[in-house]
């Protein structure tokens, strides 16, 4: 392959490939200075409840690129993880957003409000993670019982012990797990029944075609039966249309987020 021939095999690429590689390089040499030149900014998109009421939001960064416009987290995330720089970029998203839950404590109406934060993997392994999220609690004041901090499959796959003793701890500090895009990972079920989880997100991926893919209702319909039989609450992501939320909502699903509801946005786009 191209890596294994070493750098000078990029000038056999074609001319699209390489601008690629370039421009992912050039883009990672930028993320290096994303705190300093303070361009990520945090959106929140709701979640809501079977009675339409606001019970939380999900926070979602944004990189705002002073050449490119915004970068989606989609982009940018997975370059942040192969680069070592999850690191400070995901420690901003912690602080910002326990500034936020801290900020909305203050006001009886804000105050139930709760705030998930993705954390990626590589992240959640980082030796004193624990501690960061401990001290950025303390700083802000913030409610841990108001955090709840996304995890995917993926990051069920090496050392599950590990892992496992990881969320005990935070757990022990209050903080509460939610499993994203659930499904659509390769881990067995059985650790389902090992971690402290409080919440499965249904992938939107299922979510999209659920009326008209009577597969995807199948896998929807199942994570809502798993997650009841366990006692976890149970979130669909990408709820887009009434009809969504009506078929989720006569399922037995009643906590929902997507467009249909809100779009992601500054906080002060947010109607609570
Ligand atoms: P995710 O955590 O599964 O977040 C849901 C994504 O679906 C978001 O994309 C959101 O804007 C989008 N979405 C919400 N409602 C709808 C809908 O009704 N229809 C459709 N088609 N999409 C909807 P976004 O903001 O681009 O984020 C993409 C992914 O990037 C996230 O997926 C998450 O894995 C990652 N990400 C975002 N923010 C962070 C962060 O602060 N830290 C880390 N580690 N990852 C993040
Ligand atoms: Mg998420
Ligand atoms: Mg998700
Ligand atoms: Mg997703």
């Amino acid at each position: 392959q191209a890596k294994a021939a070493g750098r000078n095999a990029l000038r056999f690429f074609d001319p699209t490939m390489q601008a690629a590689v370039i421009d992912c390089a050039q883009l990672e040499a930028d993320l290096r200075h994303v705190i300093e030149r303070q361009e990520l900014t945090l959106f929140y998109q709701t979640q809501v409840n079977a009675h339409g009421d606001v019970v939380g939001v999900e926070a979602l960064v944004r990189w705002e690129h002073p050449s490119r416009g915004v970068v989606s987290p989609g982009v940018f995330i997975p370059l942040a993880e192969e680069s070592h720089l999850i690191g400070p970029v995901g420690a901003w998203v912690m602080e910002t957003a326990c500034e936020q839950l801290a900020q909305w404590a203050r006001d009886p109406s804000t105050e139930p409000l709760s705030i998930a934060v993705n954390v990626s993997p590589n992240q959640f392994r980082q030796v004193g993670f624990v501690e960061q999220v401990e001290t950025v609690l303390a700083q802000t004041g913030a409610n841990p019982q108001r955090l709840k901090l996304e995890v995917t499959e993926s990051l069920l796959m090496e050392d599950l012990e590990a892992v496992c003793e990881r969320m005990e701890q935070l757990r022990e500090l209050g903080v509460r797990f939610s499993l994203d895009d659930f499904g659509t990972g390769y881990s067995s079920l059985a650790y389902l029944k090992r971690l402290p989880l409080d919440q499965l997100k249904i992938d939107q991926s299922f979510v999209r075609d659920v009326l008209d893919d009577p597969a995807d209702a199948a896998i929807v319909r199942t994570v809502i039966a798993l997650a009841h039989s366990l006692e976890l609450e149970v979130i669909a992501e990408g709820v887009e249309t009434q009809a969504h939320r009506d078929w989720l909502y006569s399922e037995g699903c009643m906590a929902y987020q997507g467009y249909w509801f809100s779009r992601p946005g500054p906080v002060e786009t947010l109607s609570l």
